[in-house]
């Protein structure tokens, strides 16, 4: 009998499946995360073409990077997070990482191995489904916390200090940095200052996952208002950088992984360690997607024009939000869908039901996943009628 018999059939990962089986040549597929310009196509920054061809044109060698990373690219990719000004930039240890995905797990693995306290991670209930997983493999053991309320289809802060509140003392909590996934409901930033006090109170511990920088708002000082605020009140945080969604560079696999640490021998320290976890895991990470991001970062002319193109992405997004409300309200819905319009980022969670994003599927062809989560990003000025039209059939 065969080595791998006792090997389980797992449930298929994507959604994808039904989209690509349906003929009709109007589908949508909502379920993706990644953005779409307003054809419905996947979309290459001018300013990426820019970096990419003047990387290609210096002839650079493909030496292996060390262990953490192209330096240019990870310095300029702190200040991005923290600020030019920021206090944390000089006892910073960071090191690139497999885009966001990666930059969870060496920080899972970080906090698993040195983590003084609880090795207990509380994430947000709902939360993008890789957290409990990475986290899990990573040897923490997961918890959650409540975040979003089903009834106002935004924040449940009240739920939400409680479950701070009651956390065993000294855990780690996991928070969104901007444009939360799946839900695309943040606190404001008075209610990140009470989040904050809790969490200090408790002697709890952030880890910030910042996986949309400039994409929740168009500006990436304004997104990156609570990782900033965190680390003047004195929180030592860890955070986690993905430019997949901000530069595009999904495939290309660009973040880094940082953590604040009180001074400079410390930090030392902390960076040998980063590199003890990352050397056994796949020695050293790739080069081409970080000399783009570092050749953009690092260019004021290029970082200017990538600032626009960050804002013009999240404004397309935003204004089909403004567009499928309007398009619902004009087909006489009588539900509230301000939160349509209220929530930011990639993601709106339209609070329809499993067996009304079953009948989306099946009646009209539009596809996303079951929790009710549609991708922004898959909306086009041409299929948000017929996509308006389809969840007023379903849903009223
Ligand atoms: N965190 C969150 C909240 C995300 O939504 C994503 C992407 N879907 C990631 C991290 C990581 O993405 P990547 O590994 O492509 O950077």
């Amino acid at each position: 009998s065969s080595t791998w018999r006792n090997v389980a059939q797992g449930p298929p990962v994507r959604i994808t499946e039904a989209f690509k089986a349906d003929s009709f040549d109007k589908k949508i597929n909502l379920g993706v995360g990644a953005y779409r310009d307003d054809q419905g196509k996947p979309y290459v920054l001018p300013s990426v073409r820019k970096a990419e061809d003047k990387v290609i044109a210096s002839r650079m060698n493909k030496e292996y990077a060390g262990i953490t990373g192209v330096p240019e690219f990870t310095k300029a990719a702190a200040v991005l997070a923290y600020g030019k000004d920021s206090s944390a930039l000089d006892r910073l240890a960071i090191t690139q990482s497999i885009s966001g995905t990666g930059a969870l797990r060496i920080g899972g693995a970080f906090l698993a191995r040195w983590f003084p306290g609880a090795k207990t991670i509380y994430v947000p209930q709902p939360s993008w489904a890789n957290h409990a997983a990475v986290f899990k493999d990573s040897g923490l053991t997961v918890n959650k916390y409540n975040y979003y309320s089903k009834d106002t289809l935004g924040l449940n802060l009240e739920m939400m200090l409680g479950d701070i509140n009651a956390a065993y003392p000294g855990s780690i909590f996991l928070f969104h940095a901007c444009a939360h996934n799946p839900t695309g409901v943040d606190p404001t930033e008075e209610q990140w200052k009470k989040i904050e006090a809790a969490v200090k109170a408790k002697g709890h511990y952030a880890f910030f996952d910042m996986a949309y920088q400039g994409f929740a708002s168009g500006d990436v000082d304004k997104d990156a208002f609570a990782v900033r605020y965190f680390v003047s009140q004195g929180h030592d945080i860890c955070l986690a950088q993905s430019f997949a969604k901000n530069m595009g560079l999904y495939g290309e696999r660009v973040g880094a992984f940082s953590v604040v640490c009180a001074n400079q021998s410390e930090k030392a320290r902390v960076d040998s360690q980063i590199k003890i976890l990352v050397r056994p895991m796949y020695s050293n990470p790739p080069i081409h997607g970080a000399r783009i991001a570092a050749e953009i970062l690092n260019t004021p002319e290029l970082y200017e024009q990538w600032l626009g193109e960050v804002k013009e992405m999240a404004d397309r997004i935003i204004t089909m939000r403004a567009l499928l409300k309007e398009n619902l309200e004009k087909l006489g819905s009588q539900h509230d869908w301000s939160h349509i319009t209220n929530q930011i980022g990639m993601f709106a969670y339209t609070g329809l039901t499993p067996e009304q994003m079953d009948q989306l599927a099946k009646e009209h062809s539009v596809y996303a996943t079951k929790d009710g989560r549609i991708s922004v990003a898959g909306i086009t000025s041409e299929n948000v009628g017929r996509l308006a039209e389809a969840i007023f059939k379903v849903k009223g």
